[in-house]
């Protein structure tokens, strides 16, 4: 086979992405190689997705093991791994049922769709409305980009559906001037991730709880980028100690490995009869297998509680480049999901440190044009975070000096 070029993929590709210039072809821990053997420090986990670094000997082993089992059977038929992994989930959280499916996108359709059928069978048609907030980012199908508070995702893409509107995020007032009770179902994340890395402030959730429980509207948290141990927590929400009624998980669920869930009450699920909904690949043992290997690793003794400590240390390092260099007007995040955001005259620049890290051996990603985000593994060894944030400084002088 002849060596596949970076400029193949515009040659093959639908034009929707622009990739990096160089190809990775093995990774290990926190460490990636290109096709030139160059070494990079992984920052980014794909998009905050592979939370246990890259061919971790646990996923590895789940992988290849059921590999030589059973890749698939549809729903048609269930499998060990779909029931062992639904069973995972809801001893460790608020949730009685789960629905598995392949990605956040799948996760929140069915989440909105299970949103709209409840109000509808309780309440009839009249309640179908759904609120969600501004800068939100809630997947890429119609459903969810109609969801989303980014304008620019829906640009060419309407008629989109109808029925949803969006208020300003942590602006409880705005919130309670929308709710009502033709509200179906209130869709928010815990901490707007590809919006900036903001976090929800505790009354808000509260709020939100409050007010959804008034108008008898689900509670829905995205927490497809907060979930998984990302936080320090396995949810964000048992941070804040708000319990939604459906949540939305995919990204670091499979560490790699494509599956997403939502997950929710006893009481609603059942609207979700026989045949309302489905999905061929959804629970397919390949990857329920991997995503049960990950959730062990990540509800292990201690491996939650280290999170919070490595992201002290990326903080305080991100403080210290910060006093030295004066690029930062706001360090924030919870746990290994962080955000740094640059100076007003650095505005619009994020991409730009993006692209000098990776010159420099260091892979990580924006969260919008003003923030830089970190969402490294979540057992990144310490002296990867070190070589890690070296590399990130001379980047940080490389722009600074330009
Ligand atoms: C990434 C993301 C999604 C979309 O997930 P996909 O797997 O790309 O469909 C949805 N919501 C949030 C909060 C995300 O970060």
């Amino acid at each position: 086979m002849t060596k596949v070029t970076r400029a193949q993929f515009d040659d093959v590709m639908v034009p929707n992405y622009v990739p990096g210039k160089v190809i990775p072809v093995k990774g290990e821990g926190s460490r990636i190689w290109d096709q030139e053997g160059r070494e990079f420090v992984d920052f980014a986990g794909g998009i905050a997705v592979s939370a246990l670094g890259h061919a971790h000997p646990a996923l590895v082993e789940a992988l290849t093991t059921q590999g030589q089992k059973l890749w698939h059977l549809s729903n048609v038929m269930t499998n060990e791994p779909a029931i062992e992994l639904a069973q995972k989930i809801t001893d460790n959280t608020f949730a009685d049922k789960v629905f598995f499916c392949n990605s956040g996108a799948e996760a929140n359709e069915a989440a909105l769709k299970l949103g709209r059928r409840h109000a509808f069978l309780k309440s009839g048609p009249e309640k179908h409305e759904i609120i969600s907030t501004l800068n939100s980012f809630h997947g890429r199908t119609l459903f969810t980009v109609s969801a989303g508070g980014q304008a620019k995702y829906k640009e060419g893409f309407e008629p989109t559906p109808g029925g949803i509107s969006h208020v300003p995020y942590n602006d409880l007032a705005a919130m309670k001037a929308q709710i009502s009770d033709k509200t179906a179902a209130v869709i928010v994340e815990p901490i707007q991730g590809e919006g900036g890395i903001t976090p929800a402030t505790q009354e808000y959730l509260e709020g939100l709880r409050a007010l959804c429980d008034e108008h008898d509207a689900l509670l829905i948290f995205d927490e497809v980028q907060t979930g998984v141990g990302r936080t320090g927590h396995l949810y964000a929400y048992q941070a804040y100690g708000v319990v939604p009624d459906v949540l939305t998980t995919a990204k670091a669920l499979g560490g790699g490995f494509p599956i997403g869930a939502m997950i929710c009450t006893d009481k609603v699920a059942g609207s979700l009869a026989f045949g309302t909904h489905g999905s061929t690949y959804g629970g397919n043992p390949l990857a329920c297998s991997v995503s049960l290997a990950v959730l062990d690793v990540v509800l292990a003794d201690g491996v939650l509680d280290q999170v919070t400590a490595k992201a002290e240390k990326i903080k305080s390092a991100l403080a210290g480049i910060n006093e030295k260099h004066g690029v930062f007007k706001d360090i924030r995040g919870m746990g290994l999901l962080i955000g740094a955001e640059l100076n007003d005259d650095l505005a619009g620049k994020a991409k730009d440190f993006v692209n000098a890290a990776l010159e420099e051996g260091l892979m990580m990603l924006v969260a919008g044009p003003n923030v830089i985000r970190f969402t490294p593994s979540l057992i990144i060894p310490d002296a990867d975070i070190e070589e890690g944030l070296a590399r990130f400084e001379k980047a940080v002088e490389k722009i600074v000096n330009q």
